[in-house]
């Protein structure tokens, strides 16, 4: 069964905006998955569906066969606990060092007085720098968030969202604020991560080129509706 599976879903924001439009999509575990399209396009109102960082109007979202659209309490914060999210702006916490900052991101699966009294065990520990020698971020555990560049903190914001294990990466224009280079590296290592891992990853872009390059599958939303959706080969007729 697909990992992700979206049926007829459709996303009217409380204003009347129409942000999806009756879609109806699978993805399969490991695919590596670009969404592209021009700002406005839908793009992040549906990987905020399928987290459920918002309610759909109509349809249903399953994951890995649950549906994520019904799930309330306990089974919900099951799902969302597969589910691992990248934004553009990094959302780090500034002050706070690289290692901390990992740790943190598994906070909703440590008993609150961990965090409060910042008793991470040596197994915590391990598996945040672990995370972070996967995105080459190793030798910077110490260092404050905001000493970084902004290439650097994103690759920290993914170290995070690995530390947590989930089935699937969900990263929100990532690249949108870097540079080409750091852009570069940043798309590697998610590529590497779902290579290696095995992680399910669905990445939004704004750029066709960009979304050339990696995607393996790329699906091209338009007002809310998909307009493609095929393997990199295909894309130059659909243009
Ligand atoms: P992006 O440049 O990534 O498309 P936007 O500037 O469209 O981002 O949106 C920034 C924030 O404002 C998002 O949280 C989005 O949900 C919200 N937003 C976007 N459009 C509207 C709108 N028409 N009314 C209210 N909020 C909006
Ligand atoms: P993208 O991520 O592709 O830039 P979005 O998913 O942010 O596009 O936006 C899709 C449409 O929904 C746009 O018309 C945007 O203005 C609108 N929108 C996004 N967030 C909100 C919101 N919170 N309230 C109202 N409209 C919104």
């Amino acid at each position: 069964k697909p990992i992700i599976e979206l049926q007829h879903v459709t996303k009217i924001y409380p204003n009347g905006t129409v942000g999806l439009k009756d879609i109806d999509l699978n993805i399969n575990h490991g695919e590596f998955v670009v969404i592209v399209g021009l700002s406005g396009a839908g793009k992040s109102t549906l990987l905020r569906a399928i987290n459920r960082l918002h309610d759909i109007s109509k349809g249903n979202i399953l994951i890995d066969g649950e549906s994520i659209t019904e799930a309330r309490g306990k089974s919900l914060r099951n799902i969302r606990r597969d589910i691992g999210m990248i934004f553009q702006s990094f959302n780090l916490v500034k002050r706070a060092s690289v290692l901390r900052n990992v740790l943190t991101g598994r906070v909703a699966y440590y008993p609150a007085y961990k965090t409060t009294f910042n008793l991470f065990s040596k197994e915590d520990k391990q598996r945040a720098y672990e995370a972070l020698q996967r995105v080459d971020m190793a030798e910077k555990v110490y260092n404050r968030a905001d000493e970084l560049s902004g290439g650097q903190q994103q690759r920290v914001s993914i170290a995070r969202v690995l530390s947590q294990a989930p089935k699937i990466i969900l990263a929100d224009e990532p690249v949108a604020s870097l540079d080409p280079q750091t852009t570069h590296k940043v798309m590697t290592d998610l590529k590497k991560i779902n290579q290696e891992l095995g992680m399910t990853v669905i990445v939004n872009l704004h750029s066709v080129e960009l979304a050339k390059e990696f995607g393996t599958r790329i699906i091209g939303i338009r007002a809310g509706e998909v307009v493609f959706d095929g393997p990199v080969s295909e894309t130059s007729d659909a243009q």
